[in-house]
């Protein structure tokens, strides 16, 4: 069966037509600028050439028609009409209390998820637009929604209760929930296949390092813990994001700046994390270079981003009194050889040895430790499209 996967943000879109019996990627792309001027859809066959084509999209759907457009095309479709698209997988960011696994998507789904729009005021909305769209387009098409959030829905409430008024759970639903969980499913059920034993036996912590990042501790097949909370904010040092910090500062930094709370949250959402500190950029290859070249600020962004790592992983030893593996994914996760090496020396507490030549190859899963570490390091890249499309089989 042929399955698109959606992952629909305000004003952008991207999009995997995946074969679930090859698991290969048919094509792919990437709308972007939606309801602003200069649209544009990139569009890449398998094998072929990726082709960008600038033409107006006022509203989402037709966004998602120019792509099923580019899909079923004469000439550089890869399927002939829309009846071979079997089913509709979208990534959905915040599912709450609610969703603990992914579901097919009915009238009821729609508006359970979108009880959860106020958890997550600038993905959920967004994510419902794309459904709708998809719907009034497919309408027989099955569709199925997968969550952010889902994976994380079996942390323990010592892990997800926040020391604040329990009533603010019992009402507003304050806790922590998670993110980034199609990811930390997949890598760590990876993991396990890599290292060659049953996931249920093992104590697992991934570390999902891209623009976003998180860690979770995964004991038994079962998500325990993860860095990131009511929203993505918490955690790690981020691209642009703060993570964790005394919320103290909140208040102090309004004042010194005078600022709103909008104007705070824009400054620890965007302003944040490895930018803010370096200056340089949010991204690392050029944090690296910064630092390589001597600048004072690169380098000492580099550290605290390793060290914050470090920290969790000891955390969520802590958490599943113990580990068996450590994985890596994500962007600077999968690309990162200074960083992993960075974030494992702090870990020869735990036994861990890193074998250098494997530590720099790239883009394949590799056990980056040596062969008598006690805990197992590896590099898994992640795919959280496959990831959906799998979720979306076997569900329809
Ligand atoms: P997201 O999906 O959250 O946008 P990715 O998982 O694509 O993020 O990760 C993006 C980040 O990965 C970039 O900001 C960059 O810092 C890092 N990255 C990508 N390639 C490399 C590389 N070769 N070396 C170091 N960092 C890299």
């Amino acid at each position: 069966m042929n399955i698109l996967v959606i992952n629909c943000g305000s004003s952008s879109l991207k999009y995997q037509l995946i074969n679930s019996d090859s698991e290969e990627v048919l094509a792919k792309g990437l709308c972007e600028r939606i309801g602003i001027e200069g649209s544009q859809i990139t569009y890449q066959p398998a094998g072929g050439k990726k082709e960008i084509t600038v033409s107006p999209m006022p509203t989402h759907t037709q966004a998602i028609k120019l792509v099923l457009d580019a899909l079923t095309d004469e000439k550089k479709g890869v399927i002939k009409s829309l009846a071979e698209v079997g089913a509709v997988g979208h990534r959905v960011v915040h599912g709450g209390e609610k969703f603990t696994a992914s579901t097919r998507i009915t009238d009821e789904a729609i508006a359970a998820i979108e009880e959860c729009n106020e958890l997550a005021p600038l993905h959920n909305p967004a994510n419902l637009i794309g459904i709708r769209a998809c719907q009034e387009l497919m309408p027989e098409t099955p569709m199925v929604a997968v969550f952010d959030t889902a994976f994380h829905q079996t942390m323990p409430e010592e892990a997800f209760l926040y020391g604040l008024p329990y009533e603010y759970y019992e009402k507003y639903k304050v806790r922590r929930y998670g993110f980034h969980g199609t990811s930390h499913s997949f890598v760590s059920k990876r993991a396990a296949e890599v290292a060659g034993k049953a996931y249920e036996d093992l104590k697992i912590i991934v570390c999902h390092l891209g623009n976003g990042a998180s860690v979770s501790a995964v004991k038994n097949g079962k998500s325990i813990d993860t860095s990131m909370g009511l929203t993505p904010l918490e955690g790690l040092i981020m691209g642009t994001r703060s993570g964790d910090m005394d919320p103290a500062i909140m208040e102090y930094i309004a004042k010194k700046e005078n600022l709103d709370i909008a104007g705070v949250m824009n400054v620890l959402n965007k302003k944040s994390g490895v930018l803010g500190l370096s200056g340089v950029s949010s991204d690392f290859r050029d944090i690296e270079e910064a630092a390589d070249a001597g600048n004072e600020r690169a380098i000492k962004a580099l550290k605290a981003y390793n060290y914050r790592v470090a920290k969790y992983i000891g955390a969520y030893v802590a958490a599943m009194n113990g580990v068996d593996v450590i994985a890596f994914t994500a962007g600077l996760g999968e690309n990162g050889n200074t960083t992993r090496k960075g974030i494992c020396e702090y870990l020869t507490y735990l036994g861990i040895a890193i074998n250098e030549e494997a530590n720099n190859v790239r883009g394949k899963d590799i056990v980056i430790s040596t062969p008598d570490s006690k805990v197992q390091v590896m590099v898994i890249p992640t795919n959280e499209e496959l990831a959906i499309a799998r979720e979306t089989l076997a569900l329809v």
